[in-house]
């Protein structure tokens, strides 16, 4: 089975539906054709301020909903990126291969370092380390959102120069994005991914959130000029997004949104996409309660994942601590 490797970072209560649509949606689908790890990145969480406490509390809480929302550690490597050493242990090798000035490109970088009061060299490097955690797996695939593309190429990069270097190593992974849900917006900013930590609580629907407060958020949801539901991304982003995110959580087109929708008005729209949203969190919401109300249970299941993946880990390591050149 081809192998697939994603993340998501344990940095807010709750996962926003920009998470679930642009990615773990697409661990769930995958974990039945591919050999599929997925690991909560505490490392780096905590590249932007952070409580000691907190993370620990939502590291618990992530893996509750990855769970409740379909991963399935029988089928999936489930695991805790600081429960796996060798990241960090990569990492300090691929940031001897990166050079300043390809760090410093990364478009992710400049929008969240300057939403921060303090930035740390941490956040700066963090994409190495990504580079590092996906290439600890040689996977083939890497699902995750559009946010990520240039990261994946820095990836890539990094494989390859590698192999260049000190012989081949890595097989360069492939980024895998659906199209249609690669980016969706802040609901106050459309103009914006909607973001853990850099939007503001109105622009994000998470789904913890209890449902009439989502709904409420979707009500007051920036919308443009106009009355007529109608997808048009360049003028009309904020009609466009709840489209988009209607249209990814019933399997409705957009084109039958759109006439569905025809003579009506944004209100309409908004009203339902409150339901819509509703029906999808509720059973989700459900579940991470009961998960969480065993934390013994899900530290082992993810004690268990940590265990698989440094098998796999630790192999990779080896080898390249030898091409390096470390002694043995
Ligand atoms: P943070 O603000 O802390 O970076 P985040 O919301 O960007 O949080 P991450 O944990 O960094 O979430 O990313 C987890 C996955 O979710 C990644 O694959 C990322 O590409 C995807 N993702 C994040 N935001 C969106 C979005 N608005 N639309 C689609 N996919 C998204
Ligand atoms: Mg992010």
């Amino acid at each position: 089975k081809p192998r697939v490797l994603s993340g998501i970072q344990p940095t807010a209560d709750s996962f926003h539906l920009g998470n679930y649509l642009g990615a773990v949606r697409q661990w769930v689908a995958l974990q039945d054709t591919h050999d599929a790890f997925y690991f909560l990145a505490d490392l780096h969480a905590i590249t932007v301020e952070h409580d000691p406490k907190l993370l620990r509390k939502r590291t618990r809480t992530s893996a509750a909903q990855l769970l409740a929302l379909g991963l399935d550690p029988a089928r999936t490597t489930l695991f805790v990126q600081s429960q796996v050493p060798e990241h960090a242990e990569l990492g300090w090798v691929m940031q001897c291969l990166t050079g300043f000035g390809e760090a410093g490109r990364m478009t992710q970088f400049k929008d969240k370092s300057a939403k921060q009061e303090v930035v740390s060299v941490g956040l700066f490097t963090y994409p190495i380390l990504q580079a590092a955690d996906i290439l600890l797996y040689r996977p083939q695939y890497v699902p995750v959102g559009e946010d990520q593309r240039q990261h994946l190429e820095l990836t890539r990069d990094l494989a390859q120069r590698f192999n260049s270097r000190f012989g081949k190593t890595f097989t360069p992974p492939e980024a895998y994005i659906l199209k249609d849900t690669a980016k969706i917006y802040d609901l106050q900013e459309p103009g914006a991914k909607m973001s853990k930590s850099a939007s503001s609580p109105n622009g994000i629907i998470e789904l913890l959130d209890d449902p009439k407060v989502s709904a409420k958020k979707i009500r007051s949801a920036v919308t443009d000029t106009g009355r007529e539901v109608v997808f048009d991304q360049e003028n009309k982003p904020g009609v466009s997004n709840l489209l988009g995110i209607f249209s990814a959580l019933t399997d409705r087109t957009i084109d039958d949104l759109q006439t569905a929708y025809d003579g009506k008005g944004y209100g309409d729209l908004k009203k339902d996409l409150g339901e819509v949203v509703a029906e999808f969190v509720t059973p989700v919401r459900d579940r991470v309660k009961s998960y969480l109300d065993d934390p013994a249970e899900l530290d082992k299941i993810l004690r268990a994942g940590a265990e698989r993946a440094r098998e796999v880990a630790s192999a990779t390591l080896s080898r390249v601590y030898d091409k390096t050149g470390f002694l043995a």
